[in-house]
């Protein structure tokens, strides 16, 4: 059996794999330890005096190997190009955009260091699989060095719609190397096909109906994969932690009111200043929920070295303290504003004993909370989620409520209608998205990826032979 070798910007570490790992690091984990393998990728430190030699941490059936970065490359790579340039083009945030040469000549610069740190540890049957926006360019400069193993690369966040793809300076350079690698993973087809107008429209290649593509003188597939989460392991935890220290300090702070929760990142792309509006919204038009509804909004601050996000910290808090102003009463706050992180157990506690749950991000490659959510209910008395229909989870979340992110009304509306839904259609719904998460779960997501990635190396030998 070969090798699997995960490459991603950050490395989970052998410790962090218990209730505070996500589930993509537990999947990822489960996977080398079964395969035996190598999980590469920065270590998460800043040093200015960095070198590339690579850090080798062996564990079990499984070698942890990461680099360091230099100052400078962190701040050209990771915040300028990645964090500054792709995730907003890649959420449809083109009013975001900065885009400086030096940041991308990083960006290249980085992946293909990385590339040339990791290249002498791959054998020739490894199976390598190269994730996010991060790394675009990894396998191509791998493909450099003469790496001619399979390489997959799954994009968790959206690939954006070719119009807005083609505003990205030098986007052909990008385009060209994505097909480095012989499978390529998006969580939508929308995504998909945005990907393949802009392989037909901005760079003449080729695609055809099986996702195969020809793009200069490579060739490769792409294809849908929806990642999922460790669905049994949540409900698990909700079920565990119903009754637990903070649940129970939580249920008793509302003293009877319906809880609705927001848990994201902080991150522009997550739509919280929209959802604040529709929580102003809800106050206004429907006066009926004043001093019975609480709204948790958990937020822990994320890439604070980003101008737009402690752009956006301001002004949410700014929305908290107006909201709150508003409509308070000497003994209920509407609005609860916490910016910290929570275990995992913790959080499915939290997420049960919310009558809402409302995730409603302006575009989202997936939104794994959403799934959270519905994993995290009481069969007997589900809550109801609001879905922004921009995440990817709203193509197989068909029962939750959707709505439009933007539409603040629309979001009020929304949460009326859950709070006054029936037990009957609450558990009809509930029941519906929770047989798709149990059905598509992040195992189940991580092995038809690599199913398909080796039925490429098959194809390729069949081709060679
Ligand atoms: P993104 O990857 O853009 O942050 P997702 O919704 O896909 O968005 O995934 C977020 C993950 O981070 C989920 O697994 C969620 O449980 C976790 N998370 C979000 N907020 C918190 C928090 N405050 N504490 C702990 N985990 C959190």
């Amino acid at each position: 059996m070969s090798r699997l070798i995960i490459v991603s910007n950050r490395v989970a570490s052998p410790s962090q794999q218990g209730v505070r790992a996500g589930g993509l690091a537990v999947a990822m984990h489960e996977a080398l330890d079964r395969y035996g393998g190598v999980w590469f990728g920065w270590s998460g430190e800043t040093k200015d005096d960095a070198t590339w030699n690579p850090r080798v941490v062996e564990a079990g059936n499984v070698t942890y190997v990461t680099v360091d970065l230099k100052t400078e490359d962190y701040q050209d790579y990771y915040i300028n190009y990645a964090n500054g340039t792709l995730w907003p083009l890649f959420h449809n945030q083109l009013g975001l955009i900065k885009f400086s040469r030096a940041g991308f000549d990083g960006y290249l610069r980085v992946n293909a260091k990385m590339a040339e740190a990791l290249a002498p540890m791959i054998r020739p049957d490894d199976v390598i699989w190269v994730h996010d926006y991060h790394l675009i360019p990894f396998g191509d400069e791998l493909r450099k060095h003469g790496i001619n193993n399979q390489i997959g690369f799954f994009l968790h966040t959206p690939f954006p719609p070719r119009q807005l793809f083609e505003a990205l300076p030098r986007h052909t350079v990008l385009l060209h190397s994505f097909a480095a690698y012989d499978l390529i993973g998006f969580q939508t087809d929308e995504s998909l096909h945005a990907f393949q107008e802009s392989v037909i429209e901005l760079a003449h290649g080729r695609c055809y109906g099986d996702g195969a593509f020809i793009l200069g003188d490579r060739h490769g597939h792409a294809a849908v994969f929806p990642i999922g989460i460790d669905t049994e392991r949540f409900a698990k935890y909700a079920r565990r932690t119903a009754r637990s220290r903070h649940t129970t300090r939580l249920k008793e702070s509302l003293s009877g009111r319906a809880l609705i929760i927001g848990v994201d990142r902080l991150d522009y792309s997550k739509g919280i200043p929209n959802r604040f509006d529709a929580i102003h919204a809800l106050l206004t038009d429907h006066p009926e929920h004043r001093n019975q509804v609480s709204f948790l909004q958990i937020a822990p601050h994320s890439r604070s070295d980003v101008t737009e996000y402690k752009v956006l910290r301001k002004e949410l808090e700014a929305a908290v303290g107006a909201i709150n102003g508003k409509f308070a009463e000497y003994d209920w706050t509407p609005l609860r504003y916490v910016n910290r992180a929570f275990s995992r157990l913790v959080l499915a506690g939290f997420y049960r004993a919310a009558r809402i749950g409302l995730v409603t991000p302006l575009r989202d490659g997936m939104n794994l909370v959403a799934k959270e959510y519905v994993a995290a209910q009481d069969p007997d008395d589900p809550g109801v989620l609001v879905l922004s229909r921009f995440a990817g989870a709203a193509n197989e979340l068909k029962a939750a409520l959707l709505v439009n992110p933007y539409d603040a009304d629309d979001i009020a509306n929304a949460i009326h209608r859950g709070l006054r839904m029936s037990l009957d259609e609450r558990q009809m719904r509930w029941k519906h998205m929770m047989d798709v998460v149990s059905a598509n779960t992040v195992t189940t997501w991580r092995e038809a990826f690599l199913a398909s990635l080796y039925e490429t190396q098959f194809e390729k030998v069949a081709a060679v032979g």
